[in-house]
């Protein structure tokens, strides 16, 4: 058997942390096939948001000898003090009681079962532990590998696999009791990042930037005109791309808005909500990003939080549906953040990476220009 791990030299590795707990994949999502609500003509099976993906996603990572080199940073389950940053309390309790009993749906979309709550809980409490171990300095950054998913949540309603929003919450917990006073929230999941713009959609010290397939969920958010309100406006920022968007759309906005964005606010922390649905394998989104998009996508994210934050950055997982690419995707980020490439490499890669249409395309290249346009709003570091 090729022993993948025993010639690695990790010398040059970051101090990255990693954040997982089994209970994560035991959040019961239902037996919904892709979607579709499972009855009398539709035959139950494994829902779109299955554990699976992200099971696999780890275990690839095991595989490739860098999961025993990341610094393991155990979870702690969230308190209802600190969802109240981002939640109202009416709705944590009335997600504690279904939990309770047998289950339900949070809002729109979020379905779960018996004891998601507690496990919502060690979800956004991850992603707060993780958070404070780079704050702190006890690594230079990391990855939460968590579950139930937290983008779309609201303050008064779980939406789209949602329940709580794990990186608001966790970003209000940096603002408030650790001090952090300017924090950027990158979202590339393909869906638009809505709960994480309303929970800062009126503070200019939270740059939330969204890059997301036009319309696609929630429908209707998620537009440029979209810019925050009061004293936020102009720290929202999102940029809404065409179905068939590839690597070139993709890595033309973040060379083009998000890095010159990011270095006109100037954050001390930088969150990254990734979604892996926007691959070219994704049963839900309609974009063609390869691992190599979201390896360059990551670079570049991981160059600005050094450049301007001392490298402080935390990748929370979002979506992404492919039980087969996920794994590729995600552990290409981490190779990233860990500045360590294993040798595990993405099948057919450079098939995917020749797609047609991965270039920049006109129609794709005159929204980003419109999306440069705005950056002129984003508030300056006072
Ligand atoms: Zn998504």
């Amino acid at each position: 058997m090729v022993n993948l791990v025993l010639n690695y030299d990790f010398s040059s590795m970051r101090k990255t942390g990693f954040t997982f707990h089994e209970l994560y994949l035991w959040h019961d999502i239902g037996n919904a096939p892709g979607n579709f609500l499972a009855g009398l003509q539709v035959q139950p099976g494994d829902h779109f948001e299955h554990p699976e993906t992200k099971r696999r996603f780890r275990n690839l990572l095991e595989v490739s000898g860098l999961l025993e080199k990341l610094v393991q940073i155990r979870p702690e389950a969230a308190t209802v003090e600190q969802l109240q940053l981002v939640h109202s309390k009416d709705y944590i309790e009335k997600i504690r009681k279904m939990s309770d009993l047998s289950g339900g749906d949070a809002g729109e979309g979020a379905p779960f079962g018996k004891g998601s709550f507690e496990i919502a809980l060690l979800a956004t409490g991850g992603v707060i532990r993780l958070s404070k171990a780079v704050w702190n300095g006890e690594v230079d950054n990391g990855y939460a590998l968590v579950r139930p998913p937290g983008h779309h949540a609201e303050r008064d309603r779980g939406r789209g696999f949602c329940i709580f929003g794990n990186i608001a919450v966790a970003a209000k917990f940096l603002r408030y009791d650790c001090g952090v006073k300017r924090i950027a929230i990158v979202d590339w999941d393909v869906h638009h990042g809505n709960g994480t713009q309303d929970a800062f959609y009126d503070d200019p010290d939270v740059l939330t930037i969204s890059i997301h397939q036009d319309g696609l969920f929630p429908r209707d958010s998620g537009y440029m005109g979209e810019r925050g309100v009061k004293s936020g406006f102009g720290s929202n920022l999102n940029i809404p791309l065409p179905p068939g968007s590839g690597n070139g759309a993709y890595l033309t906005v973040f060379e083009e808005v998000v890095r010159p964005a990011l270095e006109k606010f100037v954050p001390d922390f930088i969150f990254v909500a990734s979604g892996y649905d926007a691959s070219v394998n994704d049963p839900l989104g309609r974009m063609m990003v390869t691992s190599s998009g979201y390896r360059k996508m990551a670079s570049i994210l991981i160059d600005v939080a050094d450049t301007f934050c001392n490298g402080k950055l935390v990748v929370a997982h979002e979506g992404g549906y492919s039980l087969s690419y996920v794994p590729y995707c995600g552990l290409a980020v981490i190779e990233e953040l860990a500045n360590k490439p294993t040798e595990i490499l993405d099948p057919n890669l450079s098939k995917r990476d020749a797609i047609p249409g991965q270039d920049l395309q006109a129609h794709q290249a005159e929204i980003i220009n419109k999306a440069v346009e705005s950056i002129e709003l984003i508030p300056n570091e006072a």
